[in-house]
């Protein structure tokens, strides 16, 4: 059975016997409407965890204005069941009020590393995103947090968000799942029309052709990141924000050739909606 939290003091007071009895506890954040990639998390968390919390908010501090903070998609019966499914031991699915005191005046702000890819177009959304992780760390203290690398920016934050204050807690990182043709799953897939959803097919495929090149001993990073945009140019739906390869140590451009662990990353908007995709690669392994 399933707990269903909507209160900070429900999950502390499921996390205090938890702990009672010597239980461990992993904590997979998300924002809901889930799919197989978050089950994916939940089910390594499971198998990782005695207890699993896993968390279920829009949080409204990482949405910049005009972004889909209100048409952000909710179902909260199938994301239920289908923690039921995975056996998670606690869903916490707070409002914002409960989350957030209108009054509430300490932030945290990740420098440097939130700067360039996404940071570039939604400057405060880092923020928001490790201020909510902080909180939801606090509130549930795991032993083990889990984040998917199909948001291989965040992954990285929050893992030198943890290093910086020192949380005791393990990140880990979750490999991207994806649908049958290869499009990474995503929340935000459901904006998109039929028409929309062949055409984001590019994505992928440039991801793949990025990772070939790499992997086949292509260390010039602005060939890699050309290739693929010539991959994405013949979509005319497809409206490239970024094609970038960064340093997996501070998230800035590599400069000259490749040879530390880098994060390859795209953010593309197909129609109205902004999808995104990645890959690390490691030139050393
Ligand atoms: P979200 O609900 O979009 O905030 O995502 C919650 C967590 O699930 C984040 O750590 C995401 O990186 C992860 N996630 C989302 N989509 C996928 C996917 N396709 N594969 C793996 N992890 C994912």
């Amino acid at each position: 059975m399933t707990i269903v939290a909507h209160t900070i003091a429900e999950v502390r007071q499921a996390v205090s016997k938890w702990r009672a009895s010597g239980k461990t506890i992993g904590l997979v954040p998300t924002m809901g409407y889930l799919h197989e990639g978050h089950k994916s998390l939940i089910d390594q968390a499971v198998r990782e965890n005695d207890c699993v919390v896993v968390s279920i908010f829009v949080n409204p501090t990482q949405f910049g204005p005009g972004e889909d903070l209100e048409s952000y998609p909710r179902d909260f019966n199938h994301d239920l069941a289908l923690c039921e499914d995975a056996q998670a031991s606690l869903v916490f699915h707070p409002t914002p009020e409960e989350l957030y005191y209108p009054d509430r005046s300490t932030t945290i702000h990740m420098a440097v590393l939130s700067e360039e890819l996404c940071g570039k177009s939604r400057p405060i959304h880092f923020d928001g995103v490790c201020l909510v992780v902080a909180k939801l760390f606090n509130i549930v203290t795991p032993d083990r947090a889990y984040f998917g690398q199909k948001d291989a920016q965040q992954l990285l934050i929050i893992k030198r968000m943890v290093r910086d204050l020192n949380f005791p807690i393990d990140i880990i990182g979750c490999p991207i799942i994806r649908e049958a043709d290869s499009l990474a799953k995503s929340s935000r897939n459901t904006y998109l029309s039929e028409r929309e959803r062949a055409a984001a097919v590019v994505l992928s495929q440039a991801i793949a052709y990025g990772q070939k090149l790499a992997s086949s001993g292509e260390s010039n990073p602005s060939a890699i990141t050309q290739a693929m945009r010539d991959i994405l140019a013949k979509e005319p739906l497809a409206d490239v924000e970024y094609v970038e390869i960064v340093s997996q140590e501070n998230i800035k451009p590599i400069v000259g050739r490749i040879n530390e662990p880098i994060l390859c990353a795209l953010a593309v908007r197909i129609g109205k909606t902004r999808l995104i995709d990645n890959f690390f690669f490691n030139p050393n392994d």
